[in-house]
């Protein structure tokens, strides 16, 4: 794991002779410098796959994908919010369509008035009354003008911001194979347009990716049963949550439930519902504002002690600043 957590996630996936990266929400410059410490070659990646769109899964994704010439994986919904993002903006807000009405309307009208007095004072058009009637229509106009003249740049960039080497389709519930690695995608409850989780399988080996999810619906449960590694989101203490620097808005979001899961949460399904059967648990996507790694171990470590195994449920913590050393089988 390169980097987890809400300023950016990315993940290396490797089985038989396949390497893909779960995940570029760090800068290109900055996974390169991180596989290396990793102990992993960028160049021998085959694949990024993306589980959403938000930043913090996606910013470097494109330079990456283009530096490697690599493919893609998205689900259509995901591949097409991404462009949507990663193009700029031609499409105008309401209260900007609101104003550029009014700017019109005020043109109009000054046109209107100037036409009107030239026909009125056809005779006497002199110097004073042209300033006065044309100054609001030409600088009207040239208001309106902008943004339209700033279109056709937008729309024809010199370089398409969203041009990938490849991109394949995938769907949640559909199975299937990037070389060596069998990947089974499965949606979660976030806010994104079509965000999934993933379950890798590759030598016997299976691995559970369950971050960014408000709660852990009964489908996202029946997929992290069986696995080998589990990597599940621990994202914030509920009262550092509360008592934190978030705007409230924000703080309802991440309780939502398409928001995040909670060191609670993630606990109350590991006492509860996990099967125990994992060797590795890794804690992700901590949150650096409302949370503390200590809080969400303690939690988790409390309850895994339902699960009494030697071998199984070794606890570890994912990092947003640092790789975590990598974990095989
Ligand atoms: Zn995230
Ligand atoms: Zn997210």
């Amino acid at each position: 794991m390169l980097a987890s957590g809400s300023k950016g996630n990315s993940t290396v996936v490797t089985g038989g002779k396949t390497r893909i990266l779960v995940d570029a929400g760090l800068s290109c410059r900055e996974l390169f410098r991180r596989m290396k410490i990793a102990g992993e070659d960028p160049a021998a990646l085959n694949a990024i796959i993306v589980t959403h769109e938000h930043q913090d899964h996606i910013g470097g994704l494109a330079v990456t994908a283009r530096k490697l010439g690599i493919p893609v994986y998205f689900t259509e919904a995901t591949h097409r919010a991404w462009m949507r993002w990663i193009t700029p903006r031609r499409q105008m807000t309401y209260a900007q369509w609101l104003e550029q009405c009014k700017r019109e309307a005020a043109a109009r009208q000054a046109e209107a008035a100037a036409n009107q007095e030239d026909t009125a004072e056809i005779c006497e058009c002199d110097d004073e009354t042209d300033e006065v009637t044309a100054a609001p229509a030409i600088s009207a106009a040239a208001e309106t003008v902008e943004p339209e003249a700033a279109l056709p740049k937008a729309a024809e960039p010199k370089q398409d911001p969203s041009w990938l080497p490849a991109v394949e389709y995938f769907q949640a519930g559909k199975s299937f194979k990037i070389g060596d690695i069998a990947v089974s995608p499965f949606t979660i409850p976030h806010d994104a347009a079509d965000p999934v989780g993933f379950v890798f399988q590759a030598e016997g080996v299976r691995m559970a990716f369950a971050t960014d999810l408000g709660y852990i619906p009964p489908n996202v449960k029946a997929q992290l049963k069986g696995v080998d590694l589990l990597l599940l989101e621990s994202n914030h203490d509920l009262e550092m949550l509360r008592d934190g620097p978030y705007p409230w808005q924000v703080k309802q979001r991440v309780l939502s439930r398409v928001g995040h899961l909670s060191n609670d949460a993630a606990s109350e399904f590991l006492a509860c519902s996990y099967d125990g059967q994992a060797t590795y648990v890794i804690l992700g996507h901590l949150s650096e504002s409302n949370n503390l790694p200590e809080l969400a171990r303690v939690a988790a470590e409390r309850a895994l002690s339902n699960h009494a195994s030697l071998l199984a449920n070794r606890l570890m913590l994912a990092a947003q600043h640092e790789p975590l050393s990598p974990v095989q089988f």
